[in-house]
């Protein structure tokens, strides 16, 4: 552009320039991993704005909130770096107007503002998945749906099953035949289900997750309504576009109809969250959906050495996906990647946080390392091992901070005060008093419900004995809390006060939460009110209060274990991927169908791209059945089935030296190992 300096590309090649400097016509950056398509779209942001563009007109959707922060702190470097003087205003002053975050995010922000016209007004409250489950369960029980039928679906399964005809817009009898089978006996139980679960929700003024999207997808088939919307943004830009699901398209079609200002970036070959009705087809069909679309290509990865590279593009070579990718990177040498044979669990520990503690020595500090693995619980044991040494590390995707009880307590408190007719919060709340249990509970919300919300009706509420002493105090503390008079901090200060005493009796290790509760004080001065705060905890929950304050003890460096999932779009130096056996990769829970070990594939290939310099695969040999008291009783297990022979041979196997001589009989894939065929010969 002749108007803007080229200092401000100077970092780009051509293709990712070309890309960045775009004109308005639709655009669809389709490339592979490393490439530079988050960075590409942090510079075409950038871009618009150094070419006057309001950042408050810009809307950008991202994966997670980290992504999102992440992205706001690039666009400001890349523009504080363009030489001040040159750029036509000044820009990065108007940056904290750019409106960014999740999809769910920017809906609950957009339905704050819109949702008066839809009937839910600008104080719902947001369920998070647990409460989504309870509440959808008492429904379920009022019903009396599953009495004495211990076959119907479970809450979770009524939840996920739910979830997905909302997400997937699609009509309970299409998502039983092809993604729960085995529920598919209750169409009609499930509907009545459903349709009494949403008028649950209506009446208590909560939304849950997918209702963020829905109403919002709602609102935007209103023409009048959604040309309120369209009218905020000239830009609309989105990463991640692989993972979206029907509704998120469908949000983003009515928002720019003609795709004009509309930039979306992904990778097919990394698609991996059809089971929340994410579909890849968004990102396929998008030049249908938007005629006149560009799409950009880039093909240069800047992120793995090639034996990496090589290493990945072997894993995904065996997948199908449509846009074909031509990767080269020029960085030079580089290690091979190691595939490591363990002898078990604990020994895995042992080799990786060796291998660790030696690239720290060789400089790479432990952020820049990230141990990563298919579920959650795969790391307990090392977890244990790291804690033993002191060796500190973070988890991302993990029990959430939020899903403790203590907090739930805490924040259910605040909720019910921003939203009284929040009965699953009220719940919660109401059974900390002693004597009151789930019976005396739901009298106090009829109470409550039958004189129009008002918390003063409390007053006059004939509780248990046993609730004599603690209810005036707490009734008190409900209707000051409220008034919403009190800074943020002084009200979490006024929580703190009145959950001390509950906080002693019931749980273990009362210190360590009320530390977390100290820290939920300071860390509510950072936002602007209660409803921003409730809502941002629940739509993105922190992994723990280090993560709501900013990385650990600031100073200090830390070790990253994460799900794969939660590892998307990140890179470190120095990648583990952990587990690597068949049955946890492809998870045995996610091998029903060819298209579901496909997608396990591209995750595993999610996971081997996030490495810069080192990759290592860690495969242990024998799983033990911990539990048993049976002594040493362990089964073997057989290396990921997506490293077959022409794929591992891009590894260096390492076979770590164990006591015992297993390592004379190596595992094969598909061939039962020589102990297990002297294991299955012993009864003849
Ligand atoms: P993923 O598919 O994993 O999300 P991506 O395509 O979004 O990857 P980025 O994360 O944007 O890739 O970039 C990968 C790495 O390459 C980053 O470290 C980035 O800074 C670097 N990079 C991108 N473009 C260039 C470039 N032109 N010159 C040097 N480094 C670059
Ligand atoms: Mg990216």
């Amino acid at each position: 552009d002749a108007e803007l300096p080229d200092s401000l590309y100077s970092k780009l090649n051509d293709q990712q320039r070309a890309a960045a400097t775009a004109g308005d016509a639709p655009l669809l950056i389709v490339a592979g991993a490393g490439t530079g398509k988050t960075n590409t779209l942090a510079y075409r942001v950038a871009h618009l704005i150094a070419k006057g563009a309001d950042p408050g007109r810009i809307l950008l959707l991202t994966f997670s909130r980290r992504a999102a922060a992440e992205m706001g702190k690039r666009v400001r470097s890349i523009l504080e770096s363009a030489s001040a003087a040159q750029l036509p205003h000044r820009p990065v002053s108007l940056l904290s107007k750019l409106w960014s975050g999740t999809f769910h995010a920017v809906g609950n922000r957009l339905l704050r503002l819109h949702g008066q016209a839809l009937g839910i007004g600008d104080s719902f409250t947001v369920l998070d998945r647990s409460d989504a489950e309870d509440l959808l369960n008492s429904v379920r029980s009022e019903l009396e749906l599953d009495k004495g039928d211990v076959r119907f679906p479970r809450k979770e399964t009524c939840l996920a099953i739910y979830s997905r005809c909302v997400n997937a817009t699609d009509t309970v009898e299409d998502v039983l035949k092809n993604q729960f089978p085995w529920c598919s006996g209750y169409p009609e139980q499930l509907k009545k289900l459903f349709k009494a679960f949403v008028a649950r929700k209506q009446e208590q003024n909560t939304l849950d997750y997918d209702d963020l999207l829905l109403y919002w997808f709602h609102l935007m088939q209103d023409e009048e309504l959604a040309a309120g919307v369209r009218a905020r943004f000239d830009h609309v830009l989105v990463d991640e576009y692989q993972d979206t699901n029907r509704l998120q398209s469908g949000i983003l079609r009515k928002l720019k109809p003609d795709g004009v200002g509309l930039t979306v970036v992904g990778d097919d070959a990394q698609s991996i969250y059809s089971f929340r009705a994410a579909t890849v087809h968004n990102i396929l069909e998008f030049p249908q959906h938007f005629p006149g679309t560009t799409v950009a290509k880039l093909e240069q990865n800047y992120r793995s050495v090639q034996p990496i590279l090589s290493a990945t593009n072997a894993v995904i070579a065996e997948c199908p996906h449509r846009y074909n990718k031509d990767l080269f990177t020029t960085k030079k040498g580089g290690a091979l990647p190691r595939l490591v044979t363990v002898q078990d669990e604990d020994k895995q520990s042992d080799y990786l946080i060796g291998r660790i503690l030696q690239h720290v020595e060789a400089g790479i500090p432990l952020k820049k390392q990230a141990v990563l693995f298919r579920t959650s619980h795969h790391s307990d044991a090392l977890e244990v091992e790291l804690s033993r040494r002191n060796i500190p590390f973070v988890k991302y995707g993990g029990l959430k901070f939020l899903e403790a009880a203590h907090v739930k307590d805490t924040l259910a408190i605040l909720r019910l005060a921003e939203n009284p007719k929040d009965a699953i919060s009220a719940q919660r709340v109401l059974q900390l008093i002693d004597g009151i249990g789930p019976a005396v509970a739901k009298k106090a919300v009829q109470h409550l419900s039958s004189r129009h919300f008002d918390l003063k009706a409390w007053e006059s509420f004939s509780c248990p004995s046993a609730a004599w002493e603690q209810w005036p105090p707490f009734v008190a503390m409900m209707i000051s809390l409220r008034n919403d008079k009190l800074p943020l901090p002084d009200q979490v200060a006024k929580v703190r006060e009145f959950y001390a005493p509950v906080l002693e009796k019931r749980y273990d290790n009362p210190t360590v939460r009320k530390r977390d509760l100290e820290q939920m004080e300071q860390i509510s001065a950072g936002f602007t009110s209660r409803s921003q705060m409730l809502a941002e905890l629940t739509l993105d929950p922190p992994n723990s209060t280090q993560d709501l304050a900013g990385p650990p003890l600031r100073e200090e460096d830390y070790l990253i274990l994460s799900t794969i999932h939660s590892a998307k779009g990140c890179e470190w130096d120095c990648v583990y991927v952990i587990h690597a056996a068949d049955g946890n990769i492809p998870s045995d829970m996610a091998t029903g169908t060819a298209e579901d070990i496909e997608e396990e594939r591209r995750l595993f290939y999610v996971a081997l791209t996030r490495a810069k310099d080192f990759l290592e695969v860690l495969f242990p040999l024998k799983y033990y059945a911990k539990k048993h008291a049976m002594g040493d009783r362990h089964s073997y297990a057989q290396l990921t089935r997506f490293l077959p022979e022409n794929v591992s041979e891009k590894f260096e196997k390492v076979k770590v030296a164990a006591p015992e001589a297993v390592s004379d009989t190596p595992v094969r894939v598909g061939q039962p190992s020589e102990v297990k065929r002297k294991i299955a010969a012993m009864f003849g």
